[in-house]
């Protein structure tokens, strides 16, 4: 089944590595980048996505706050700016190659502007200095298709 993202969360799945707002939340991120190390598609959304479903009964959900859809409107910006992943397209499938792109800009902090301010900076700075290593995103897929 696709997996639903939205903009922000493009970047969260680069660097996470199994620390999160909830022991649910942390399975359920787990699930989902499994998933697409398995090869399965994305599908870019707007406002609350599948990363954010265990949050969104919890009196501390911010997934409808407007400081969390300017981390989208940012994400989108620079992503679609910088990278060149087709992210105006709805759906993709993240190749090891965009991954390893994404990474490049990550690092470079050329792709961050969605995270300042973000609470989990200092660890995912962290996990991108250390090459990615600890990250739970680790594509396998080689080929390269994106989808209208
Ligand atoms: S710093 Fe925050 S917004 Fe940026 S990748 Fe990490 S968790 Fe996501």
């Amino acid at each position: 089944m696709t997996v639903r993202l939205r903009a922000h969360h493009l970047l969260c799945i680069l660097t996470y590595s199994g620390r999160g707002y909830s022991p649910a939340f942390e399975a359920n991120f787990e699930r989902i980048i499994e998933q697409i190390n398995q090869g399965e598609s994305i599908e870019l959304v707007a406002g609350p996505d599948d990363v954010c479903q265990p949050q969104l009964a919890s009196p501390d959900c911010h997934c409808f706050s407007d400081s969390v859809q300017e981390r989208d409107r940012l994400a989108l910006r620079d992503l679609s700016g910088t990278v060149g992943l087709a992210i105006d397209r709805q759906r993709i499938e993240l190749t090891s190659q965009q991954v390893q792109q994404l990474r490049a800009g990550f690092a470079a902090r050329t792709i961050r502007s969605a995270c300042q301010g973000c609470e989990w900076f200092d660890l995912c700075s962290a996990v991108a200095e250390q090459d990615f290593q600890a990250a739970n995103l680790q594509p396998s897929r080689s080929g390269c298709k994106e989808y209208t």
